[in-house]
């Protein structure tokens, strides 16, 4: 029914895009703005990027042979020839932006974050969307654990303050240039070994990106790669000795976690740590947010060699678990008055007195239909407002009404001229 409905429109959103509705936007904000006074907590400023940029950022920011660069951008040329696309992530704008500002010079730390919207061609199902929402934050300009602990804290203290259960944090160490590159040599040597059980998906990525058949769904692969050697056991010194500060520092702050060998990562440019958050509420597509450091990621986009880690987090996902564990009870914007008349020819009176209301900040509404007491009353009742005046000849007349507050049913008689100064004297 309601697909044959949808049929017949003449315009329809793209597959895998979604209105935010006004039922559901003030959730939305007020969840961007607890997100915000998190990262404020934690000293990390916004960065604003434009939502496309060259195509080749990504393709060297993200790696070519991700998933990501490979089959979901949406990439366009534009009327000047230009190649262009859409942002399928932040970091790789967030690091152009670092580079061409010269924030590294302002500020040694940079710490900023984001909350974006960002695009990728995938297969739309609950929880992947095409344009999706990220929040996010990037500390640059440190190589020390301390900074890869902070990230981690934060991001879970995001899920900790909206009340989230059962989130899970598994971190691993992806290594360096160093050791990774030897442990490639030894994992592509054992997929070759059981090449014949991978998923052809994961056959082909034996030789392009080996790293990331560790963390693929398929359960032949999860079968097949049960014995695999896992990086955690390669790791050289300076790597290892990453970690086991990480760790240190995490249960040093009592921030509980889980030790995953397979957190890998999509993106080519990490190094040493990875993490995690996943939620078990969340199905196939569980991952709430990811992250780590990317040491190599600044050098490799024209900047000074320059450490850094952060993470980045699905905004639909945590509205999900909000939403399952039943945690979005967020208070939806409502006029704290409703102004009835009783004949249109109060109307203009009604329109003033909401006006002068207005200008004092007190939220109000009347009708604007020329509907009959009884439909405005009703109005009044749908917009849930908290206090009903009703305007008629005896009201006129006397300069007084009658203020009825919905809640107690109580009625406060007041005079018109007072009227903006009662409602700003409550107080609530
Ligand atoms: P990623 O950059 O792939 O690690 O994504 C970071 C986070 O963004 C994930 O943990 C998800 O919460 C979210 N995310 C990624 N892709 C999508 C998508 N297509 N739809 C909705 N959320 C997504």
């Amino acid at each position: 029914m309601i697909n044959s409905k949808r049929d017949k429109l003449k315009y329809k959103s793209i597959k895998g895009t979604k209105d935010i509705l006004p039922d559901e936007s003030y959730i939305w904000i007020e969840v961007e703005n607890r997100i915000r006074n998190i990262m404020h907590t934690y000293n990390y400023k916004e960065i604003r990027t434009p939502i496309f940029e060259e195509t080749k950022l990504f393709a060297r920011g993200i790696g070519e042979f991700t998933d990501i660069v490979g089959k979901e951008m949406y990439t366009f040329v534009d009327r000047g020839g230009d190649s262009l696309t859409l942002k399928p992530e932040l970091t790789a704008s967030v690091i152009r932006a670092y580079i061409q500002h010269n924030l590294g010079e302002k500020q040694p730390l940079t710490k900023v974050y984001y909350i974006s919207p960002a695009f990728r061609q995938e297969r739309p199902q609950a929880g992947r969307l095409r344009q999706f929402h990220q929040f996010g934050a990037e500390a640059i300009g440190s190589k020390y654990p301390i900074v890869d602990a902070e990230i981690i804290s934060l991001s879970s203290k995001i899920y900790e303050s909206f009340g989230i259960k059962n989130y899970k944090i598994k971190i691993n160490s992806v290594g360096c240039e160093v050791c990774r590159n030897e442990y490639k040599t030894i994992l592509k040597k054992f997929l070759f070994e059981i090449s014949d059980k991978l998923s052809p998906e994961s056959q082909k990525r034996i030789n392009v990106n080996p790293m990331r058949i560790l963390d693929s769904k398929d359960e032949d692969d999860i079968k097949a790669t049960k014995d695999a050697p896992l990086i955690l056991n390669y790791l050289c010194d300076d790597c290892k000795n990453h970690f086991n500060q990480l760790e240190e520092l995490l249960n040093f702050l009592d921030i509980k976690f889980e030790v995953d060998g397979r957190i890998v990562r999509g993106l080519d440019y990490y190094t040493k740590t990875a993490f995690e958050i996943i939620s078990t509420e969340l199905g196939s597509q569980d991952a709430l947010a990811g992250g780590g450091r990317y040491d190599l990621l600044i050098k490799e986009l024209g900047g000074k060699d320059t450490p850094a880690v952060g993470f980045a987090a699905g905004m639909e996902r945590l509205l999900m678990v909000l939403q399952k564990q039943n945690q979005n009870k967020f208070q939806a914007p409502k006029p704290k008055v409703f102004i009835a008349y009783t004949d249109q020819s109060f109307e203009k009176i009604t329109f003033n007195l909401a006006h002068k209301l207005r200008s004092n900040g007190i939220s109000c509404e009347f009708d604007f239909l020329k509907r009959s007491l009884k439909s405005q009353m009703r109005e009044a009742n749908r917009q849930n407002s908290d206090y009903v005046i009703v305007i008629g000849e005896e009201e006129i007349n006397s300069n007084w009404l009658q203020v009825k507050n919905m809640r107690t049913g109580e009625i406060q008689k007041v005079g018109i001229e007072n009227l903006e100064n009662y409602f700003l004297g409550l107080d609530e």
